[in-house]
């Protein structure tokens, strides 16, 4: 007995060796993936424009006299636009950065959704332009601990996002109602939504569902930031297909807060 107990635990032991292998390889290979993308999101989001900004520049530059004063406008205008985008890239980077140091320490405060909701659909109001906006808030949505910064971000990429893969002209819709001990926030979009494979990927740093999604001015985080930021408010958010027709939901859940507010009682 004791013999076959000791070879029970050598092979246990072996297994157990056997499964920290495929672990450590597995880490190895993830580690692997991501200095490679980081590289090419660096060489490519980084450089594209950079080169775009150089090139308009010398351009101004050398024929500043010759130039039409549309021409110098356009030119201006690439400068600018490349260089917020260049921007973005950064914020995204060091945001990446924060929460991995486990460095956002989110600022939680009594916040009124509807208010915040408001305010990303300002802010979006640009890049929306050429979609239709349907926004479904319940009017009784009690009151949330929140960080509006954090929050609003969220609600910005999941829009800005929307925007980049559903067609101008269909519609986006946000909608928040309560259900239960959470606020669920949905962004829906009439795009090709995604692949059912990949709906937990398209949170991983810099991955893309299609290779082609990399030329849309993004930079393969917003989404891994959006999770981080609304995991650090005790939230959770899911990708996924609409069930009404071809289209990505994307679902917000955050925690209605223990003690009520007056708010809380009357609804
Ligand atoms: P990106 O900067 O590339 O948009 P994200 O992290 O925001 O990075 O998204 C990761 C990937 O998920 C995108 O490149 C795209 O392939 C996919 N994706 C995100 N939102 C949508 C959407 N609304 N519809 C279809 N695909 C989407």
């Amino acid at each position: 007995l004791l013999d076959a107990l000791a070879d029970m635990g050598a092979l246990a032991l072996e297994r157990v060796r056997l499964v920290e292998d495929l672990d450590r390889a597995e880490r190895a290979a993830e580690t692997d993936r991501l200095a490679r993308a980081l590289l090419t999101s660096i060489s490519h989001d980084l450089r594209t424009p950079l080169a775009s900004v150089l090139g308009a520049a010398s351009t101004l530059r050398d024929l500043e006299g010759a130039l039409p004063v549309e021409s110098k406008a356009e030119l201006l205008t690439t400068i600018i636009e490349e260089s917020e985008r260049l921007n973005r890239f950064i914020v995204n980077l060091l945001d990446m950065t924060r929460l991995e140091a486990g460095a956002v320490a989110p600022n939680l405060a009594p916040q009124d959704v509807a208010e915040t909701i408001d305010t990303a659909l300002r802010r979006t109001q640009k890049i929306l332009a050429g979609h239709r906006v349907a926004v479904e808030i319940a009017p009784d949505l009690p009151t949330l601990r929140l960080d509006p910064v954090l929050f609003e971000q969220v609600l910005v990429n999941l829009l800005d996002n929307a925007a980049k893969y559903a067609p101008e002209g269909s519609t986006v819709t946000l909608r928040a109602r309560q259900d239960g001990r959470t606020v669920r926030i949905e962004v829906l979009d009439e795009g090709f939504g995604l692949p059912e494979a990949d709906v937990e990927r398209v949170f991983d740093k810099f991955y893309r569902v299609r290779k082609s999604d990399r030329v849309r001015a993004g930079t393969g985080l917003g989404l891994a930031i959006s999770r981080g930021f609304v995991e650090a408010m005790g939230g959770t958010v899911t990708a996924g297909n609409r069930r009404d027709r071809l289209g990505a939901a994307f679902t917000v859940m955050l925690p209605v807060p223990a003690r009520t507010t007056p708010r809380d009682i009357a609804a």
